[in-house]
Parts: structure tokens; sequence; C-alpha cells
């Protein structure tokens, strides 16, 4: 039976490009070779690193701009640390919206000062906060876009003098911005990109090397970058991939075309948590709710075994909410269907109706 994949991530991937992947493991390019057998210095590999590297740059609208794109190791767990190493001379400022940006801002600390300029933890990181300054004598202000675990999302970012960076792991690509009001940009690849081993990292040069502190190759944009994202032995198969996926999006017509359909699918979705009297979203403010990872509770604990048996017969993979919420999250990222999120409420509908 088909699967409708809601997991949080790893998440699901379009079809098509599993298949392509799945061929470039047996035989990649008629070589009689697997693509995680050839060298990384192959002119295969190489067209294949600064072909993904070029497409990142071109789906964000970011080519010629002063920006570079590299796919690094690590997660995006390792650019909380990179971040601070590179850019963080005395002060930095954050923005607390979630478990993530309370684990760069813990890295950021053992490089100097940390401004946290406002945070929802105390509401279980139910909202975005809004009214905050910026300090302007800071090295940068990072953010998160989106909260994969509560399920908020920026809407509107702020004006900042200072270098912006963010944290977009769990939504780039899937909506239209202005990027270039962001410095940095980084993504672990296995949420809308390809699978967990690679992340994007995209760097306005000009913001580099400005602080006194020696900084270890592996972990230097620097080095990354004048090596084209080729200092060591890259995650061969996960850059393959996420080419792959930037290519698929742009074969829709890029991240216009996908933002529509996943408004579609957000309100095809919250319209039936706010309709449906056994549902109710957990994020407080509507406005602060994401596009991408949608949160939830079943109000009835005894409707819950009904629930599960009826997603289970439905094919619905992956709507376990994250243990610091509890509930139900659905995640919808680019490569999800907008038939599946109707599959998800029409069991909605069957639970409602007494199933
Ligand atoms: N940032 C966000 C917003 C995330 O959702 C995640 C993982 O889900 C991370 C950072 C950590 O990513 P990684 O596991 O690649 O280190």
């Amino acid at each position: 039976m088909k699967k409708h994949n809601f997991s949080a991530g790893p998440c699901i991937l379009p079809q098509s490009v599993l298949q392509k992947a799945a061929e470039a493991v047996l035989d990649f390019n008629n070589l009689n070779l697997s693509l995680i057998e050839i060298s990384h210095r192959s002119k295969y590999f190489v067209e294949v690193m600064e072909h993904a590297r070029n497409l990142a740059l071109e789906h964000l609208g970011l080519q010629d701009k002063g920006y570079k794109a590299l796919f690094l190791q690590g997660g995006a767990s390792l650019e909380f640390l990179m971040v601070a190493y590179n850019l963080l001379e005395k002060k930095a400022a954050y923005l607390n919206t979630g478990t993530w940006s309370d684990k760069a801002i813990k890295e950021a600390k053992l490089f100097g000062e940390v401004v946290e300029v406002a945070t929802s933890k105390s509401d279980n990181f139910n909202f975005i906060p809004k009214n905050f300054q910026i300090p302007k004598d800071a090295d940068y202000f990072h953010c998160t876009s989106n909260n994969t675990i509560f399920g908020t999302q920026i809407h509107e970012f702020p004006e900042s003098e200072i270098p912006m960076v963010c944290d977009m792991s769990s939504d780039i690509f899937s909506r239209q911005l202005d990027f270039s009001k962001f410095s940095l940009i980084y993504a672990g690849a296995q949420k809308n990109m390809g699978p967990a081993g690679t992340t994007l990292v995209v760097i306005k040069e000009d913001i580099l090397g400005k602080v006194s502190r020696a900084i270890p190759s592996m972990l230097n944009y620097k080095v990354h970058i004048y090596k084209d994202s080729m200092f060591n032995t890259p995650a061969v198969f996960s850059v393959y991939v996420s080419m792959l996926t930037l290519e698929w999006l742009k074969d829709l017509g890029g991240i216009s075309a996908i933002e529509k359909v996943n408004n579609q699918k957000a309100e095809l979705l919250y319209n039936e948590i706010d309709r449906n009297p056994l549902f109710e979203g957990f994020v407080a403010n509507k406005e602060d709710r994401s596009k991408m990872n949608a949160t939830f509770n079943l109000k009835n604990d005894e409707l819950k075994a009904t629930f599960h048996n009826q997603l289970k017969q439905a094919g619905i993979n992956g709507l376990n909410g994250h243990r610091s919420v509890g509930g139900y999250r659905a995640s919808m990222y680019n490569a999800l269907p907008l038939e599946s999120v109707q599959v998800l409420v029409d069991v909605m509908q069957t639970v409602e109706r007494g199933a």
C-alpha cells in the first residue's frame, strides 16, 4: 500500500529522485561503477558538486551577489559552532524560538558573549517573539526560520543592520524570501533536500575573516570556499541526491511553484484542525504557524486508539509529535503531495464521525 510519509526528518523525497539515486548507486553515468565507488576528484563527481552548488544559489536568487554555496558535513548541529567560530569576535545576538536555537546559543557561548534578544521558552516555544531590538554592536544576529519541533515559523524577518544568520534546516526551498537579507544560511539536507549527511551553507564571502582567533581548517568557512567544498572527501551520495532534488524543484518551476502547493497543504490541514472539534493546534498565535510542521492534539484521549488505527489503515507514517510537545506533528515538506494531506484530513473526519 502507498505510504503517506509525514515524518519530520529524515523524511519524504520525490519518488523520481529516489529512482535516479538508486540507479546511480548501481551504475553511475554508464561507467559500470557505482556513484559511491568513484573518486570524488573524478570529473564526474566534480561536476555533480559544482552543479549542486550552482543550483542552490540559483534557487535562492543569490548568483553573482557575492555568495558561495558549500556542502559540508556534521549536520546543522556543527554549524551551531562553526558560525560562532568564524563570526563571533566579541558579542552575538540570538533569537531563541525553540530547541534548535537553544542549542545554537549554547555553542555560541563557548566563543563570546551571547545576547538573547527574545525568547518564548517559558511558554514551551508556542509562539514567535516579535518586538525586540537587535544590538548594533553585535557581530551577527542568529535566528531559526522554522521550528521543526514546535511547529512555529518566522513569517516576517526583522530588519537587521548587522549580518543576519539563519538556520533554515526545516524550510529551505519551501517559500520565496528575499534571501539577500541573510549573510549566512545553513540547512541540514534531510528535510527539503536529500539524505542526511550533508549540510548546505550559503555565505556572503565579505563577512568572513573578521575574527582574530585561529580557526582549525576543517571548521574554517574560508578554507572550504577556497577548496570549492572539496577540502576533504564530501558526502558524495547526499550531495548527489541533493542535486537531484534541486533539479526536480527546478523542473517544477522553482521555489515559487512549490510554495503554492505548500500553502495549499497547510491551509487544508489547519482548516481541518480549526474546524474539527476533536482537535486543537499547539501554536498559540495562528500567524506563527509553520507551513512545514503542523503540531496538534487530539483532545479526547479515549479516541487515540481509534485515530491510530485509522492512520495505520490509511498508510499514514511519522505523525507522532516530538516528546517535548506531545500530540501529533504533520510534516509537510516539499515532496509531500497535497493528496497525502487530504488522506490525513479524511482520517480526522472519519474519527469525528465516530468510526
Ligand atoms: N536545526 C533545525 C531547525 C532542525 O530541525 C534540526 C534537526 O531536525 C537541526 C537544526 C539539527 O540538524 P542535524 O541533525 O543535521 O544536526
